[in-house]
């Protein structure tokens, strides 16, 4: 199973360029789709999850063709969107099973197992009776999970899930969307960088509309072996440093600032090399985007 999208092109009616030629090729597996707001993320995932219709350019699910054949992709696929929307005054129970109707699970018994296994995946089956309105952050995007995976959908697609969660809640969110990998495509489409290192065997980088980087996390950070350089300043010396050197990241440590720069070799003495994470890749990529933006 593989989703395989080719220069795809979207230009929003108020002139805005959300995709500008992505071209993507997606495995098996958990997916992770990084890029800052407004990268287009979510314009990507609603035309994958055809909510949405691109310009030009082609979307495959195996052999189904996701631009024209929507009945067939939505047969497959379990989408839990950015915004899941209003939640009523009804119970997890109630609501998932009400959600079980519309997927076309038309039989009570097997809806009911259904709908308590979901629960119990989700760690939300000792709260089932309780009103999805009155849930936690983190027990709402749970509850999105559950409803997202009724039918048993090879494709899920699962947009900005962590923002606004507290580390337990995202920790065991984690968990959760870890468990749901396999055998199936499962898209990631996230801002926060440990979402993906935590979970991705593959992934894409995605600024303005185009696709920055692919490949898997530990092959890219790789690459970047031996050009990341760290030092520990004042955040007055920050602005020089930004104008002799390519700061890919600055932030406080203990009240000092801690600068990563990308550079081929040490800058000067007081830099010591480090071990590229992910989080290096993904700012050196938008920097490097940026600054050719400025070449042009
Ligand atoms: P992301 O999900 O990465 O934050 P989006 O796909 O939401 O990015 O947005 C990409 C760009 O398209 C942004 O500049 C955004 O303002 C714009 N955009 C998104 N949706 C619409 C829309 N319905 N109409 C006009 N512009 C839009």
């Amino acid at each position: 199973m593989a989703l395989t999208i080719s220069n795809l092109t979207k230009t929003y009616p108020n002139g805005t360029q959300a995709l500008k030629g992505v071209t993507l090729t997606i495995p098996n597996g958990m997916f992770g789709l990084l890029g800052p707001n407004g990268a287009g993320k979510s314009s990507l995932m609603r035309t994958i999850a055809t909510l949405q219709d691109a310009d030009t350019g082609s979307i495959w699910l195996d052999d189904i063709d996701v631009l024209r054949d929507k009945e067939a992709v939505r047969r497959v696929l379990g989408y839990l969107p950015q915004e899941f929307g209003v939640y009523p005054r009804v119970s997890a129970e109630e609501l998932l099973d009400h959600f079980a109707v519309l997927k076309g699970i038309g039989n009570s018994k097997e809806r009911k197992e259904t709908v308590a296994a979901l629960l119990q995946q989700t760690n939300l089956y000792e709260v089932r009776k309780k009103h999805v309105g009155g849930y936690s952050g983190g027990m709402k995007q749970r509850f999105g999970i559950a409803q997202a995976l009724l039918g048993n959908p090879r494709l899920i697609i699962v947009d900005e899930p962590t923002a606004g969660l507290d580390p337990a809640e995202r920790n065991r969110f984690h968990n959760l969307l870890s468990e749901i990998g396999e055998n199936r495509v499962v898209i990631l489409s996230t801002h926060i960088v440990s979402d993906v290192s935590d979970l991705c065997r593959s992934m894409a980088i995605i600024n303005k509309g185009e696709v920055l980087l692919t490949g898997d996390p530990l092959s890219v950070m790789n690459e970047l072996k031996g050009k990341v350089w760290k030092k520990l300043v004042e955040k007055t010396e920050l602005p020089a440093l930004q104008a002799a050197h390519t700061v890919i990241s600055s932030r406080l440590f203990a009240g000092k600032t801690v600068v990563h720069v990308l550079a081929d070799s040490a800058p000067d003495s007081g830099f010591e090399a480090v071990q590229p994470d992910l989080e290096d890749v993904y700012f050196a990529e938008i920097k490097n985007s940026e600054l050719k933006v400025a070449l042009q």
